[in-house]
């Protein structure tokens, strides 16, 4: 009944592509096993993408897909597919062929070797440099206050088996950041390289917005160390000021008292004031994050599906 292999395809505004998307996808897995299924996430989209996914899923028996009754976004796409399907492994695959299905092949063949997550990792020939160097330098910050190990490159492009998909399901919470989360579930892993390729077709969803609140997410997702710095740095403020004042004192009752002293005064107010408001903003954002969670409203609604709930 379940079927050998799931592929799971996220799907926002992607009419240009999906039906390429599909006949690559199938193309390259029908050689290597015939027992498999392709779950269509339809985000939302508004430009059609959910009735070319229909005339696929009549077509072809191994479409299951399904629609979000909004856009929900990337995330709440994926989570969606991984509960849809049945398979024994799924491989999570971007729908403008960004991601070579050719390498779902190698994919299935190391994870029959034992391997939980067969990790594929991009290289940044033919980004955009300030791209490439704003992703780098992210990167380096994240690995330093997160516990959980990314890899520059790797994305959601990935094999998982059915323990791992389990166990990323097992983990409820409202805001997600599946790079972290696939990190975060261990087990064996392997991570296998492939060239950048440039969209198919149309528009990535991306905006530099959106980059800069995924980054901020994956930052604030794991754990509390961002606020532990605000307690270093708080120390270390206090520490100064003591030894400032310190200093001041003496120099005082040494040389007795002086005027000027504007420009240090401004300084340390404007100075504070900045640190005092970028760890209420830290602490602003963990508190909202607790706020959702506590919600508990649904990731998704769907509209329609060919996959029997629950969602
Ligand atoms: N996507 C989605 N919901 C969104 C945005 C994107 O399901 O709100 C899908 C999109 O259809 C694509 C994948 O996520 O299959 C990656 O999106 P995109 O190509 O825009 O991102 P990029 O490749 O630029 O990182
Ligand atoms: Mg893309």
């Amino acid at each position: 009944m379940k079927p050998a292999l799931s592929v799971v395809v996220p799907c926002h505004n992607e009419a240009e592509v999906v039906t390429a998307a599909h006949a690559s996808l199938t193309g390259e897995i029908a050689e290597v096993v015939d027992d498999y299924e392709l779950v269509f996430v339809d985000d939302g989209s508004t430009d059609g993408t959910l009735e070319l996914i229909r005339v696929l899923a009549a077509e072809d028996e191994r479409v299951r897909f399904v629609a979000f009754s909004r856009n929900f976004g990337k995330e709440a796409a994926m989570l969606a597919g991984l509960r849809a399907a049945n398979g024994e492994a799924v491989v999570i695959i971007d729908a403008d062929l960004q991601h070579p299905p050719e390498l779902v092949p190698r994919m299935l063949e190391l994870h029959r070797k034992g391997f939980d997550q067969v990790v594929a990792r991009r290289t940044r020939t033919g980004d955009k440099p300030t791209r490439t160097l704003a992703a780098k330098t992210y990167y380096k910050v994240m690995n330093r206050l997160v516990d959980v190990k990314l890899v520059d490159g790797v994305g959601d492009f990935r094999l998982l088996s059915r323990r791992a998909v389990d166990a990323v399901l097992a983990l409820g919470e409202y805001n997600r950041f599946s790079k972290g989360l696939f990190s975060w579930i261990g087990y064996e892993q392997i991570t296998i390289e492939y060239d950048n390729v440039q969209r198919a077709g149309g528009d990535s969803s991306w905006t530099f917005r959106s980059l800069l609140n995924y980054g901020i997410d994956g930052v604030l997702s794991f754990n509390n160390r961002p606020l532990r710095l605000s307690i270093y740095l708080g120390g270390i403020v206090i520490l100064a000021s003591m030894l400032y004042v310190l200093w001041l004192t003496i120099r005082v009752a040494l040389f007795g008292v002086e005027m000027p002293g504007y420009v240090t005064l401004v300084a340390a107010v404007a100075g504070l004031g900045g640190i005092q408001l970028l760890f209420l903003g830290v602490i602003g954002e963990y508190i909202g994050r607790i706020y959702y969670e506590t919600k508990r409203r649904p990731h998704f609604l769907v509209k329609d599906s060919n996959v029997p709930g629950p969602w």
